[in-house]
Order: structure tokens, then sequence, then C-alpha cells
């Protein structure tokens, strides 16, 4: 059975293992802090590399930014990673081969053969974080574009409100259905709504309320709070049915830090109410914290 050596390259922490094409782990995980300068990160690569080249079969990195199709570079910019990210060739690293694909999709990889979405061949991965991005899984296949960028649904225009997101353009999904979309969702329900009056944070200033303050208010019963999150619910809803009518998949799978504040029953049966394509299940991400390891470890495994 092949084993791969399994690297996951994030903006501040790098974690490894070698994996077999079952994406069980076969070795401890280890942990590395992201090196500052460039030089210094291709010297961890390669260290790391040497300490596992003779047991394994290849190299597979989960990483930041956008993969060019023949999965051996970063051709994004990568605001994270050090300087001249994007012009190191990852297939020079090793003797052996060595395989590269974005962090998203290698999740979303994982879900599919191994977690949430495991035998369903039209699955989309929705993570819902800081930003909102996307996996998805078409007739059994990882969709990468012409590109490697497809998949970008964050970026998918949702609005006409005028939202200015993270990325500078305007009324973005992930302007409305992220963490900072929910923030700022909070902000103007704060500015408009006398139901902030009556809110358990109404001393605060409305851009100083945060998601953990919204979280807090819906385990309060926060009337406030409750009444965010429901246009914070409905955003990402609105998303959802868009995805669900151009791709018809099986299922839509949520994960990041805020999927597990949703009722997936409820998205279910809001999603499937207004579909013109047959009923989706939704559900919670199962692959774990280390499924961009184990989903490039299995692309990697199908290419070599
Ligand atoms: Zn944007």
């Amino acid at each position: 059975m092949k084993q791969i050596l399994a690297i996951d390259a994030g903006g501040t922490k790098i974690t490894c293992a070698v994996i077999n094409e079952n994406g069980e782990f076969l070795t401890e995980i280890e942990k590395f802090q992201t090196p500052k300068k460039i030089d210094e990160l291709i010297k961890l690569f390669k260290d790391i590399i040497t300490k596992y080249e003779k047991t394994i079969d290849m190299t597979a990195f989960a990483t930041a930014g956008a993969v060019n199709t023949d999965n051996t570079k970063v051709d994004s910019s990568t605001p994270n990673m050090p300087d001249g990210y994007n012009k190191l060739d990852f297939s020079q690293l090793s003797a052996k081969p060595v395989f590269v694909e974005n962090d998203a999709n290698a999740a979303a990889w994982a879900e599919y053969k191994t977690g949430a979405a495991k035998g369903e061949n039209n699955t989309i991965i929705i993570t819902i974080g800081t930003g909102v991005g996307g996996g998805f899984i078409v007739d059994g296949k990882l969709l990468r574009g012409k590109s490697g960028r497809a998949g970008e649904v964050g970026s998918m225009k949702i609005n006409s409100k005028g939202r200015v997101c993270t990325c500078g353009r305007k009324d973005c999904w992930e302007s409305y259905a992220s963490g900072s979309g929910l923030k700022q969702t909070a902000e103007f329900v704060a500015a408009v709504d006398d139901i902030f009056k009556t809110s358990i944070f109404s001393s605060k200033n409305p851009d100083e309320i945060s998601t953990y303050d919204i979280i807090e208010g819906l385990n309060k019963n926060d009337a406030y709070s409750k009444k965010v999150f429901k246009i914070f619910k409905q955003d990402l809803i609105t998303g959802l049915i868009n995805i669900t009518n151009i791709f018809d998949p099986e299922s839509i799978i949520i994960s990041g830090g805020l999927g597990k504040f949703f009722d997936t029953k409820e998205l279910e049966q809001a999603v499937n109410s207004e579909i013109v394509v047959s009923p989706i299940k939704v559900k919670l991400a199962k692959a774990g914290n280390y499924s961009g390891m184990i989903g490039t470890a299995l692309l990697a495994c199908q290419k070599y």
C-alpha cells in the first residue's frame, strides 16, 4: 500500500504526517511554526522530506492559494505566506513525486473520500470561517477549472446592498455569510433597529460587537442576537440555494469554525423548499482538523 508524506502549509503553522492510501495516519502529526522567510520555509520543507523520504512513495502538500493545473506551484498571491512562495516549484523538493493542491479543495476531497459525503459523487463543501470557501466534487471529480481556481463561492454576489467585502468588491456572499459578515450584520442591525436598545449588548458600540457576542446572545435568548443570526442564516441559505440549483448535488457539507452553530436540518429544509432540482442533504463535516492533509494525500495517490 502506498505511503504519502502529507504536509499542510498554512500561514501560521506547518503540519505533517505519513498517511496511507486509505487516509489512515501511520505516524504522529508533527507541527512547526511557519517561517517568515522563503529560504527558511524551503529548508523546513526539505528537512521534513529528508526525514521520511526513504519510506514514502510521494509527498503531497495542502496549501493556501490557487494551485496550477500541473499541481506543482501556487500561482496566486498568498498574503499569509513568505514573499516568493508563488515562485517555489514544489516538484524540485524531492527526488520522488511531489503533489500540491489548494487546502480547501483537499479538505473537500477528504470529506468525499472518508468523511460526511462518502460515496456521494456530487457534493459541495462550504467552509464558513473568517471568509467563505468552497470545494466542489462533480461526477466524482474535483472541480478545478481552467486555472485551478474554480469554487470561489465566497466571491459570488448575492445582494445589492452595497456592503464592502474584505476583497474590495461589493456584496460578495462572504461579506454576509462568513464570520466577518456576521459582525457586519450585527453592526447594521444595531444601527437601524430599536431591538438593539433592549439587547444585553446595548452598552457596546455597534462596531465592537463580535461574532462571539452574537453566539453568546443566542445562548442567552437575546432578541437582538437572534434577529442578527436569523438575517445571517438567510444570507447563507440564499447562496446554498443558488449553488444547489446550479450543481444539483446530493449533499452540501458545512465546515469551518462557524459551521457547528447551524442546525443542518433547518438549513436542509430551507434549501429544499426553494430549489428546482431534487432535494439535497445538508450535513456537518466529519473529516476533522487534518482533512487538508488526508485529501491531498489521496489526490496525490490518484495522480502517481
Ligand atoms: Zn469579496
